[in-house]
């Protein structure tokens, strides 16, 4: 039954999942179908993670956690919600590629599972959702960020073919790179599911969709069939068409 109050301006759909389950993909075409704005908040932990080891601080040692928490109070983030174009600024340096590096992949999951870094990436991540509008995607979207978002969207799929995608990104198919890489999401994986403040998890009203054997087309498009369902928001440029024809 959909939302009778849910309208395209007020609508938050909140995706989460492991690393390489697709999201980030999906949730950017989602966005730019439905004409709404976007919000990577895997891109606000690892640009404060870029920051902090930029300053010299190493996160993954257990004593420097005070420092990681001190220089919360200066970080100035800027990021772009139009899934078109996506940038990420820390104060006036542009770190969107940066923060994709491997030195901050591998640090990122330590710095996220501080508590004071999550209550208060919560507050600015709150501020730039504001009224909705938007697809959010991480890791405890639907369960702490947004929990009241009418359309949660859980993404799984097999830790091979998540390890095969993202060895793909770094244009390997080279077998050790590939289990490298498969070994890493695994670390991050267990990381971030453990963690005691506000853990990856699939909130009890998310639709899980295994992407195991899907291509991005079919995942957008059970999400949008879903929004449909839910809220009774269709594709922008789609008013009075069918979701998952050829345009
Ligand atoms: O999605 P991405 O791989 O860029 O996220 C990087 C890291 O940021 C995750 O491994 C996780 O530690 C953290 N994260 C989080 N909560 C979110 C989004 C990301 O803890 N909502």
């Amino acid at each position: 039954m959909p939302a009778a109050d849910v309208d395209r301006a007020s609508l938050v759909v909140a995706v989460d999942g492991p690393s390489g389950s697709g999201k980030s993909t999906v949730s950017r075409e989602v966005a730019r179908e439905l004409g709404l704005r976007y919000l990577d908040t895997g891109a606000i932990y690892r640009a404060l993670t870029w920051w902090v080891l930029h300053d010299g601080i190493d996160p993954l040692d257990p004593a420097s956690e005070s420092a990681v928490v001190d220089r919360l109070g200066s970080f100035e983030l800027g990021i772009s919600t139009d899934p078109s174009d996506q940038w990420v600024r820390v104060g006036d340096v542009d770190v969107t590629a940066a923060i994709r590096g491997s030195d901050v992949t591998t640090a990122v999951s330590a710095v996220s599972a501080i508590p004071q870094v999550r209550g208060q990436l919560l507050t600015l991540q709150r501020r730039l959702i504001g009224a909705g509008g938007i697809v959010v995607e991480g890791r405890d979207i639907g369960v702490t960020v947004c929990p009241a978002a009418p359309v949660k969207i859980f993404l799984t799929a097999s830790a091979v073919e998540r390890a095969g995608r993202r060895a793909r990104e770094f244009d390997t198919t080279d077998e050790r790179d590939v289990s490298a890489v498969q070994a890493d999401l695994a670390r991050r994986d267990r990381l971030d599911a453990s963690r005691s403040a506000s853990p990856l998890a699939e909130a009890a009203d998310a639709v899980e969709l295994d992407t195991t054997k899907l291509d991005i087309a079919q995942v957008v498009a059970a999400a949008l069939t879903l929004v449909r369902e839910r809220t009774g928001v269709i594709p922008a440029d789609r008013v009075g068409g069918r979701i998952g024809e050829p345009r």
